[in-house]
């Protein structure tokens, strides 16, 4: 028999698609974790139940106590149904920014949903910091702290990156992925590096964050802005600190858009915006190494988390983006 455990047994081991058309135009081979079939429906999953299991193990989070976080909306999605399968509470604090449909379902899932305004994160008002706040004011209550609690990393270190290394046997060339608080890329950069110091960890970056310019001349300088959700940032979190990155390319949301497309409507796969700056940079290293390279990349959650945005042709006009 081959049963899994529950939501919590069902996190992880996704399969590696590989991306047709893409890998052929290169002449590489273009891989994506994909990411989005995990039960919570993205790659946060993997985060929640790493910080939620650490928590629990260090005697931190007790029986009935209370999860609460900051989030763009998939890591909540992701903690909420943890708690709910381990008989907890979540409180989400969100930027009122992020899309409708990410709220809806994270009320739907029986989280207490607060929206703040979205501010700076040097302001104390920034949603992660009201987050901290309240858990500190609660009983039993944990503040998951996804972008500082190293543990987001590690759950990558130990799960994500060992199933890269056994579906490619070995052979992966490149690892490219972009970073929201950067366990995805960091956890798994760590692990790959240390199986083959020779495989370039590269930086998928969209504008309006500041890890483009960090890697070029040392300085965390933003310009410009995307619409992409989940990633991007202007500062150097935890989960960050020694990232072994080689490179970063930064990917503009026109090409994130034309990739998107690209993907529904010639691969199949529906996906979210920061999946178009992940394949977008993906395809990008693909061209500057050469044919006969493989190159692995993050497909991290459904379109149909962003059908009122991204999917939507007033919204793409709006922006610019047809
Ligand atoms: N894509 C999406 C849609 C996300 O929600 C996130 C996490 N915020 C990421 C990518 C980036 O993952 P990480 O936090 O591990 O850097």
């Amino acid at each position: 028999m081959s049963v899994k455990e529950g939501f919590v047994g069902s996190i992880g081991n996704t399969p590696l698609i590989r991306l047709r058309k893409l890998s052929e135009e290169t002449g590489c081979e273009i891989l994506g974790k994909a990411e989005f079939m995990n039960p919570g429906g993205s790659v946060k999953d993997r985060a929640a139940l790493a910080i939620i299991t650490d928590a629990e193990d260090a005697g931190r989070l007790k029986p009935g106590g209370t999860v609460v976080e900051g989030t763009a909306g998939n890591t909540g999605i992701g903690l909420v149904h943890i708690c709910n399968a381990r008989g907890y509470k979540c409180v989400i604090v969100i930027p009122e920014t992020q899309s409708i449909e990410k709220m809806d379902v994270l009320r739907t899932l029986g989280a207490d949903v607060r929206p703040v305004p979205a501010v700076p994160y040097k302001n104390p008002e920034n949603y992660v910091k009201v987050a901290g706040r309240l858990a500190d004011e609660m009983e039993n209550a944990i503040w998951a702290n996804q972008f500082d609690n190293v543990a987001n990393r590690l759950g990558h270190y130990r799960t994500t990156a060992p199933e890269i290394w056994e579906q490619t046997s070995g052979k992966v060339d490149a690892w490219v992925t972009s970073m929201g608080t950067g366990g995805t890329f960091t956890g798994v950069a760590m692990y790959l590096k240390e199986k083959n110091p020779d495989v370039k960890c590269v930086i998928a970056d969209p504008y309006g964050s500041a890890y483009y310019h960090y890697l070029k001349s040392g300085e965390l300088k933003t310009e410009g802005s995307s619409i992409t959700e989940g990633i991007g940032n202007a500062r150097i979190t935890k989960n960050m600190e020694d990232m072994p990155a080689d490179d970063c390319i930064r990917i503009d949301d026109r090409e994130a858009v034309r990739i998107i497309d690209h993907l529904l409507f010639e691969e199949g796969l529906f996906m979210g915006g920061s999946t178009g700056i992940n394949v977008g940079a993906a395809r990008e290293l693909a061209l500057r190494m050469g044919p006969g390279h493989t190159i692995v990349t993050v497909l991290c959650d459904s379109g149909a988390r962003y059908q009122s945005k991204l999917f939507n042709n007033d919204f793409r006009k709006e922006k610019g983006l047809v």
